[in-house]
């Protein structure tokens, strides 16, 4: 299934949030460093990480003690669906030891977020002290606003750009980056089409799963594109590849990594471009990336 926006933000907003993130990664030096110096990011901010997972069943109840009894229901149900959680009362965040390393990453900067921007410290402790459940749209904001605070310091605002458009357009770029900066290779390959000069766009796709009559097929999870190619190309709203769709012969079978692979698409003027699509294989994602061929002249609309 699509998976809905997490990220999108007001520019007044995307700047707020950037600014506290800009201060966290002032303060702990880590412009520059490689991989991006989490560890130094929270101690500067006086964050703690529990060192035993609150994931742990055996924790949760010790956990609970003393908590109000709604803040109490609503830890318990976010335990079920999430990886992260930060308790504003001890600056301290909790992550499920059990996910992979660069993962925990994210969700070590992405807890730190609510903890640093300070309308999620007060409303947090409202929530936690007067027993008020968190608005839906406020909850879905909050989650947009920290996984820019986390996109921010870990790809070192325009770091991860800049160094992107120094590398050739192909999916080996945020591969390589990914193991540069620690972060997983879904989120490199999002920040590479994302922030990316040149046109392109990355498909994220659930794992390849095998139907009686069509045979293989992804269901699309989200597509990221690069400005330029949202302007010529629109935003693709595939929601799942099957061997019938242009893409459908990049899908990785059998194998890691698609080689660049010639295939159609048409603009939004009707026109029809070749490009490439390359795919891997992350075993959680299959992750592809399209650009055009040939650099693209301005389009007259452009
Ligand atoms: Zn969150």
């Amino acid at each position: 299934m699509v998976q809905a926006d997490d990220s999108s933000l007001d520019p007044h907003e995307l700047r707020a949030v950037q600014l506290v993130a800009r201060r966290a990664l002032d303060r702990a030096s880590g412009w520059g460093v490689y991989p991006t110096p989490i560890g130094d990011v929270l101690t500067a901010a006086n964050i703690k990480v529990a060192t035993a997972s609150i994931f742990d069943p055996r924790r949760i109840m010790e956990f609970l003690i003393g908590k109000a009894e709604s803040t109490a229901v609503a830890i318990r149900s976010a335990i079920s669906k999430m990886f992260g959680v930060a308790d504003t009362l001890d600056n301290t965040i909790h992550i499920d030891h059990t996910v992979r390393e660069s993962k925990q990453n994210f969700l070590k900067l992405h807890e730190a977020g609510h903890l640093e921007l300070p309308a999620h410290r007060k409303i947090f402790r409202i929530f936690q002290d007067c027993e008020k459940m968190l608005d839906p749209d406020i909850s879905d904001l909050f989650e947009r606003e920290a996984n820019n605070f986390a996109r921010y310091v870990m790809f070192q605002g325009d770091g991860y750009r800049d160094m992107a458009a120094d590398h050739e357009l192909s999916i080996r770029t945020p591969m390589k980056l990914a193991g540069k900066f620690g972060a997983s290779i879904y989120a490199s390959c999002r920040e590479f089409a994302r922030t990316n000069h040149r046109a392109c766009a990355v498909y994220v796709l659930e794992p390849i799963t095998y139907h009686p009559e069509t045979g293989a097929r992804a269901e699309v999870r989200r597509i990221e594109v690069s400005p330029s190619f949202g302007q010529r190309f629109g935003r693709p709203a595939d929601t799942v590849i099957t061997r019938m769709h242009s893409l459908g012969r990049v899908l990785p079978i059998g194998r890691k990594m698609s080689r660049a692979t010639p295939i159609s698409m048409t603009d939004l003027n009707g026109q029809a471009h070749e490009c490439l699509a390359e795919a891997f294989d992350t075993t959680f994602n299959v992750l592809i990336l399209v650009y055009p061929k040939k650099a693209l002249t301005p389009s007259v609309f452009a």
